[in-house]
């Protein structure tokens, strides 16, 4: 094989972690910017657990990235396809002359899957088709099953498994066992691939992101030569650094939470935090076995507000858990209306397989849960309808997310991707998915927002070195 045309070079998997990914080889022909696409490509493909195979043999799946520019460019890119059939058998034909597909079919008939340049979505899709991702938890950037909804310009970074907790409604520790948290420059080279590779908004998950780094003794591991410690903190304030949102999910209130806000205040996070209440009857959340002190947080809510006044602050609920009486249902709206949270999510109880609120007496009816459920959402949309008026008039930083002839849709740095409300543009003309825009606020119902674009808003480039092949 032509060595000089394989752009990849092994690179050990994380040690801690036995399981090995599958290989990926790539061939990558013609410009710089089909170099770039191929880098992007292994990029996505490195952050989901895969590794890097430098010899044909070496690999599950071979990619070949051609260049369709000149014809002595087509023939090129042919004759590597054809090596690369003959050398492994299982090959992706991608870049520019994927662009003509019979050409390279009347030829080539065997070759597993033909897209033109730029097509990163669609490659990333028939390398899982031909060999899925290992699931490993630890270098899975989403769930493989989720992946292929998440679009380009924002993604989730995982950075810790299982937790500590015994809630009761909940069998994850069961499941997932206790807390294990990730080096935090292992998380930070996975979020640096995924922004040199165009995400712009990274979505920090886990299912106890407040308690990151507690089964590593918040141990430091180097990042560009400095120690980082493996505690939520210092992890947000290093993240902040990517030049791309930042976006908390599943912070259990600890006290040490209170430190994220003046990252938000600055700038360096999203001022976002999304924290999974679950009640606010103190009788309940002793049942669930939940933090107790509902009295307190409302008062942090009200320091981290005054600290940081475009803090928005999104929880799920649950109505109906066994024993909720009507007296504990209104003690959680008061609650609700008190803290004036922007964005909530709410579920009905209901039983799972092996949790312990299963065995606890005085289970709801489906209709009073259904009750409590409308109540509860209706007060919620209530809150956020007049938190939002507050915003018309003001202008807003926001992610776009898609664009049609009738405008774009995108989101504010208060609403995450599927749970949250939207931003809707009047106007989208010159914009794509991941451009930022600023734009002023027309009208606001709900949980949305109507807007006018006042221009692009140019985010500079990362100051960390380029992933280099
Ligand atoms: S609900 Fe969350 S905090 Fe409670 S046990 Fe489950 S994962 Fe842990």
């Amino acid at each position: 094989m032509n060595s000089r045309r394989f752009a990849g070079k092994q690179r050990p998997m994380n040690s801690k972690n036995p399981k090995v990914g599958p290989k990926v080889g790539i061939v990558s022909l013609g410009c710089a910017k089909a170099l770039v696409d191929s880098e992007r490509i292994l990029t996505r493909l490195r952050a989901e657990g895969y590794d890097i195979s430098d010899s044909y043999q070496g690999a599950d799946v071979v990619i070949v990235n051609t260049c369709g520019f000149l014809d002595s460019a087509r023939a090129e890119s042919l004759e590597a396809i054809g090596e690369a059939v003959a050398e492994n058998g299982r090959v992706i034909v991608t870049g520019c002359m994927g662009g003509d597909e019979a050409a390279i079919r009347a030829i080539h008939p065997q070759v597993l899957s033909v897209t033109g340049a730029h097509q990163y979505e669609a490659v990333v899709a028939a390398v899982h088709q031909a060999v899925p991702p290992v699931d490993n938890p630890f270098v899975g950037l989403v769930p493989p099953e989720g992946l292929h909804l998440t679009p380009h310009h924002y993604a989730y970074l995982k950075i810790s498994e299982g937790c500590n907790h015994s809630c009761k409604f909940c069998i994850i520790p069961s499941l997932r066992g206790s807390l294990t948290s990730r080096p935090a420059a292992e998380i930070l080279g996975e979020a640096e691939r995924l922004a040199e590779a165009g995400v712009k908004e990274l979505l920090v998950i886990s299912q106890d992101t407040g308690a990151y780094g507690l089964d590593l003794g918040h141990s430091e591991s180097i990042w560009h030569g400095r120690p980082v410690k493996a505690r939520l903190t210092e992890l947000a304030s290093a993240l902040g650094e990517l030049g791309v949102w930042i976006r908390l999910h599943y912070v259990y209130p600890y006290p040490h939470v209170d430190e994220l806000i003046p990252l938000m205040a600055d700038g360096k996070i999203l001022p976002y935090l999304d924290i999974p209440f679950q009640h606010a009857s103190p009788r309940v959340l002793k049942a669930m076995r939940r933090p107790a002190d509902q009295e307190k947080t409302l008062e942090r809510i009200r320091r981290w507000r005054q600290d940081c006044p475009d803090l928005a602050i999104r929880s799920t609920f649950i109505v109906g858990f066994p024993g909720e009486t009507e007296e504990d249902f209104e003690n959680l709206l008061q609650w609700l209306e008190e803290a004036q949270l922007d964005r909530v999510g709410c579920f009905k109880y209901e039983n799972v397989a092996g949790a312990a609120a299963n065995a606890l007496p005085d289970h709801m009816d489906e209709d009073v849960k259904e009750e409590r459920f409308t109540r509860f959402m209706e007060a919620a949309r209530q809150v956020s309808d007049a938190r939002m008026a507050t915003k018309v008039g003001t202008v807003i930083e926001v992610l776009i997310d898609e664009v049609d002839e009738d405008g774009a849709v995108g989101r504010s740095k208060a609403d995450s991707p599927e749970v949250d409300g939207e931003v809707f543009l009047d106007d989208g003309d010159g914009l794509a998915p991941g451009d930022i825009v600023r734009a002023e606020v027309i009208a606001a119902e709900d949980y949305d927002l109507w807007a006018t674009p006042q221009g692009k808003i140019e985010v500079p480039r990362p100051r960390f070195p380029r992933f280099s092949l």
